[in-house]
């Protein structure tokens, strides 16, 4: 329900929409990206010119959708959004592009996922805003070149490996973003519940802030359970204490990981001896689809230097064993 076409209504629930940042400074976090950003946004809009195309690379929840309407709202200009699977043809690109005003913001997300067959058509476009279409049928097509305003195609990839070099290449400005830190995550939390009009004690946004898997998408979900939980079995103010206990009940561990992390790890120090086990292999043994375990799952217990990728699979490191409370075998790794 997250891609939308042209004609479509962005179908977020209302707390999402509160809670997302507007500008830049609303951002939390992301120094580097946000500061680099500020600069190409306001020489662009100095020159009168269209913003160079944008690629955001990074674990889904980290604000990259968020930053790509905050790129159009400093520009002041208009925000248009699709997804990779959602372009199936050449017609919804062009569908796309030629409705588009000039210097508006066009977003692609899950940009790896935009069939090679389509990623042809973006690139006059990118380059030289043209657009070559095939009017008519057999022997009597032929092609038109139509000239598109210049805009500003923002890409959002969980996988930027997966995108073509000449695709990639083609965006001049490029950023990642991180896992956020504690102390971001506690911001992003305060103000969160400023806007949602929670209370609650700095101990406890720090507590959520620390089992939120450096996201603030699962930051600001934990929020809002802890909320219910406070509300609930307490007098509405998130304490620390009231954070423990709800979190406790939801299964997120102090380490943020949740049932199915522990699942994960689970699976690979007691099915298969600690590994490497296969990436598909691994997402069969706890029943879940490949392309989650890697994007959602996988990056965070990679951070936490829990599992480790090597070429014959992934393996649980001592941290993993220990962390289940199983004594890790004498050869675990580090
Ligand atoms: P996906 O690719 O899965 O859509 P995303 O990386 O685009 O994920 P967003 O939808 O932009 O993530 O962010 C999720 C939510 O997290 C936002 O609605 C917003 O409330 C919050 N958020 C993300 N980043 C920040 C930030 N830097 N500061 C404050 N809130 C943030």
């Amino acid at each position: 329900g997250r891609i939308q076409t042209p004609g479509a209504l962005p179908e977020e629930d209302e707390a999402e929409t509160t809670l997302r940042p507007r500008r830049l400074d609303d951002f939390v976090g992301q120094e580097a990206v946000r500061e680099q950003l500020a600069v190409s946004i306001e020489a662009a809009s100095a020159r009168g010119d269209a913003l160079d195309h944008v690629l955001l690379a990074g674990p889904p929840g980290l604000g990259k959708t968020s930053l790509a309407q905050i790129v159009a709202e400093e520009l002041g200009v208009p925000f248009i959004q699709t997804a990779g699977p959602a372009l199936e043809r050449k017609g919804d690109v062009a569908a796309f592009l030629t409705a588009l005003e000039p210097r508006a913001v066009f977003f692609v997300d899950e940009i790896h996922r935009l069939p090679r067959a389509l990623e042809e058509t973006f690139y006059p476009a990118m380059e030289d805003g043209q657009l070559p279409i095939t009017v008519g049928q057999g022997a009597g097509a032929r092609v038109v070149t139509l000239d598109l305003p210049k805009f500003t195609l923002v890409g959002a990839t969980t996988r930027a490996g997966l995108l073509s070099t000449p695709l990639r290449d083609r965006f001049g400005i490029q950023h990642r973003l991180e896992h956020y830190g504690p102390d971001d995550l506690g911001r992003i939390v305060t103000r969160s519940a400023s806007l949602l009009g929670i209370e609650i004690e700095p101990a406890g946004a720090r507590a959520i802030a620390a089992r939120s898997r450096g996201t603030p998408r699962v930051a600001n979900r934990l929020l809002k359970r802890v909320r219910d939980y406070a509300e609930v079995r307490g007098d509405g103010v998130v304490t620390e204490a009231i954070s423990a206990h709800a979190l406790d009940l939801l299964q997120v561990d102090h380490e943020g990981l949740d049932r199915l992390d522990r699942e994960l790890l689970r699976a690979i120090c007691e099915m298969f001896g600690g590994g490497p086990v296969g990436l598909s292999t691994l997402a069969v043994a706890v029943g879940e689809e490949q392309d989650t375990v890697e994007d959602v799952y996988e990056p965070y217990l990679l951070q936490r230097g829990l599992i480790e990728r090597t070429p014959r699979g992934r393996v649980a490191t001592r941290r993993a064993w220990t962390h289940l409370g199983i004594e890790p075998p004498a050869d675990a790794v580090k």
